[in-house]
């Protein structure tokens, strides 16, 4: 029988900030999207707060400000419509920091490595392990020792999820995160079966992994409310009824492994780096040098994956909801002959790219940078006869020195001369409350007093 676990870092933008700034860590911490649009993220005490301040709507209908006629949560409201209120509340308001973010999950996904062969990273703050090949004699002990290590090693909270099937696995997890008696470990395969149900009843049935809104309206519609009467339905109504996908959740739930690790995940078909403008943006310049940072950007991960890419796609959009502005979006492909992970290549063809759909008359929110048909390095016939082959070694050395130097001395040390020489940049993200990239940046190190 395989046994999965599943580790999820609670909060995790705001556990990232709060690893660094033990001051707001008694205070409700909220991090925002992109150019401090909305709240995106909260510690367990910013939750807390909004849960009261739902409450407090009910009694409070029509007394204006932020509160709504239905009651309305915190979470994913524009920043400046609840700032005020989160100040009265003594939040602490961050910007998102995703160079920490990224290096955190690394670190993070590192550690949890060392406790089995067997890791499938499923996104910046879940990994899946599995354990059924090695001797544990229990596992709430074994899981204990990890979110210990973890919290030691690098200051984030872990909750994890122990079963025979990933959906279970996450599903445990979701409890161990609901009940504080748990500390953060649940191990479903420790449970009496009258326990496992009572636990299953506990779930609303939008909560089990894979299962979407709008496919939660439809099973509540036949009565499937939690994950209970989910794991109770029959397999080949519910396979004629919804899809072979619905049908494979419910074996899970049933204990019936149909999900294997993926343990390739963490290598990506596609490459993508986008982001949103601090403000509307139309020169040409200021987006060629958008897209070759955002494509320097992608070329470093394809380099760390040992990989190359044979196409790249640039993207550009103007506001989605801003109705006055003139709508446009476009996308360029441009396949490559030989597949390359060379930054200075990659980013002149995708300066190609946006100038074939760059028009003088919009103005530009967000542009992305998409590098597919990735495979391995070593795979691809280089072409000897070709007269580039030669320019390209020495380019790929420069570039190489270019990674090692910016690994040691901060990230974009050294960087191409397209990416733009300004600091603040027009087309730069507006994040006015950011914390330090103090894992990334020298100049950006934490400085430590003692206090006598
Ligand atoms: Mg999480």
């Amino acid at each position: 029988m395989a046994v999965f676990a599943l580790i999820d870092g609670n909060s995790f933008y705001a556990s990232c900030e709060m690893a660094f700034n033990p001051s707001v860590r008694e205070r409700p911490v909220v991090v925002l999207s992109n150019n401090d649009g909305c709240i995106v993220a909260a510690n367990a005490k910013a939750k807390a707060l909004d849960q009261q301040l739902i409450g407090a709507q009910g009694r409070s209908l029509g007394s204006g400000g932020y509160y709504a006629a239905t009651p309305q949560s915190m979470m994913y409201q524009p920043y400046f419509k609840v700032a005020n209120l989160l100040q009265q509340h003594n939040t602490a308001v961050f910007s998102s920091n995703y160079e920490l973010y990224a290096d955190m999950s690394q670190r993070m996904h590192r550690i949890i490595g060392q406790f089995s062969p067997h890791q499938e990273i499923y996104s910046i703050d879940e990994s899946f392990l599995e354990l059924s090949t090695l001797p544990i004699e229990d596992f709430t002990h074994y899981a204990r020792e990890l979110k210990r290590r973890v919290w030691k090693w690098i200051g984030i909270p872990v909750a994890v999820g122990i079963a025979p099937t990933k959906t279970l696995a996450k599903l445990a997890n979701h409890l161990a995160k609901q009940h504080a008696k748990m500390e953060g470990v649940l191990d479903w395969t420790s449970l009496s079966e009258s326990t496992r149900i009572l636990l299953l009843k506990q779930v609303k049935v939008g909560k089990v992994w894979g299962i979407g809104k709008k496919l939660s309206q439809k099973l509540e519609a036949q009565n499937i409310r939690t994950a209970y009467d989910l794991h109770q339905a029959s397999p080949k109504s519910i396979r004629r009824t919804f899809s072979v996908q619905v049908e494979r959740i419910v074996a899970e739930l049933n204990g019936q492994a149909c999900l294997a690790l993926n343990e390739t995940h963490a290598d990506k078909q596609n490459i993508v780096s986008s982001r949103s403008f601090g403000r509307l943006v139309s020169d040409l310049d200021s987006l060629k040098q958008a897209v070759a940072t955002y494509t320097a950007t992608a070329a470093e991960k394809l380099r760390q994956q040992q990989c190359v890419c044979g196409r790249v796609s640039v993207m550009i959009t103007t506001p989605r909801f801003q109705t006055q502005e003139l709508q446009y979006r476009n996308v360029y492909q441009i396949p490559l002959i030989t597949p390359s992970d060379n930054s200075a290549l990659l980013s002149k063809v995708a300066i190609q790219a946006l100038q074939q759909i760059w028009r003088p008359e919009f103005r530009y929110q967000k542009a992305a940078v998409i590098l597919s048909t990735i495979r391995p390095k070593g795979v691809v016939q280089e072409d000897l006869f070709t007269p580039q082959a030669n320019a390209s070694i020495k380019s790929d050395a420069l570039i190489q020195v270019m990674d090692q130097l910016n690994h040691r001395m901060g990230k974009n040390t050294l960087r191409l001369a397209n990416c733009g020489l300004q600091r603040q940049a027009n087309w730069k993200m507006k994040r006015d409350h950011m914390s330090p990239r103090c894992t990334t940046r020298w100049n950006e190190l934490l400085s430590v007093r003692a206090v006598h």
